[in-house]
């Protein structure tokens, strides 16, 4: 893919792509859209400021609009879930995500450091799309406000950062609050014989992709 109009992306998401002035996806964009649009599971590797956000970002926005995904109404559980190691990052990827998602497609970020009771009022309407840090993710789980069951779309983002910080018991306690009929998206920025399990653990039959091998 050498530019986003290859992808007869949504209206919205197309002229958003363009007011922001990308018209050329980035290396890891280009690999990594395709594949998720065609609904597989993937293993993205790419350095630091190479526009791993917008490449899982695209394909759920698309998505959502596409599948004309509804306000969760009476099912209460979104659609999509994204795991992020910190809540900067979190907050980062849910502004990312409002500039270029419509606002049918609803959202909302869940980390620690605020009153976890902001999140419960929040989840009063079931957003599609759940940002979270993973010990907040669970705390707010393991109660009647958020439930994960209809979960079709998992992305984890900087997976090398998340082991780095100690959350693989937490992410393995997630994993199994979710349906096994999934797609699921991993990013990291580097690769090592712990991601590589972790990833075997997520995902299946993965597509891999490496942009900057030896970053
Ligand atoms: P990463 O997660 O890989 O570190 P980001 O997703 O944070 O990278 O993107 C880094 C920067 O590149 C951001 O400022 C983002 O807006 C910009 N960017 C993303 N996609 C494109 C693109 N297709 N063309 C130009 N800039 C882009
Ligand atoms: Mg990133």
């Amino acid at each position: 893919m050498v530019s986003f109009a290859e992808l007869s992306l949504t209206s919205f998401l197309a002229d958003r792509l363009q007011q922001a002035g990308f018209t050329a996806p980035t290396p890891i964009q280009s690999a990594a859209i395709p594949l998720a649009l065609e609904g597989r599971d993937l293993l993205a590797q790419a350095k630091t400021g190479s526009g791993k956000t917008l490449a899982f970002l695209i394909p759920l926005i698309e998505r959502a609009v596409k599948e004309g995904w509804k306000p969760a109404g009476s099912a209460r559980s979104p659609r999509a879930l994204v795991l992020a190691p910190t809540r900067e990052l979190a907050l980062q990827i849910e502004m990312e995500l409002r500039k270029y998602a419509p606002p049918s497609v609803t959202s909302l970020a869940v980390y620690g450091g605020v009153p976890i009771e902001r999140h419960y009022r929040a989840l009063r309407q079931p957003p599609m799309i759940v940002i979270g840090t993973p010990g907040r993710l669970l705390d707010v789980a393991g109660t009647r406000h958020l439930d994960l069951r209809g979960i079709e779309y998992v992305v984890m983002d900087e997976a090398d950062q998340m082991l780095d910080r100690g959350f693989l018991r937490d992410i393995q306690r997630i994993l199994q609050l979710l349906p096994s009929q999934r797609q699921t998206m991993l990013f990291s920025a580097t690769f090592s014989p712990e991601i590589l399990t972790l990833a075997e653990s997520m995902l299946k039959n993965p597509a891999r992709t490496a942009v900057d091998p030896g970053v």
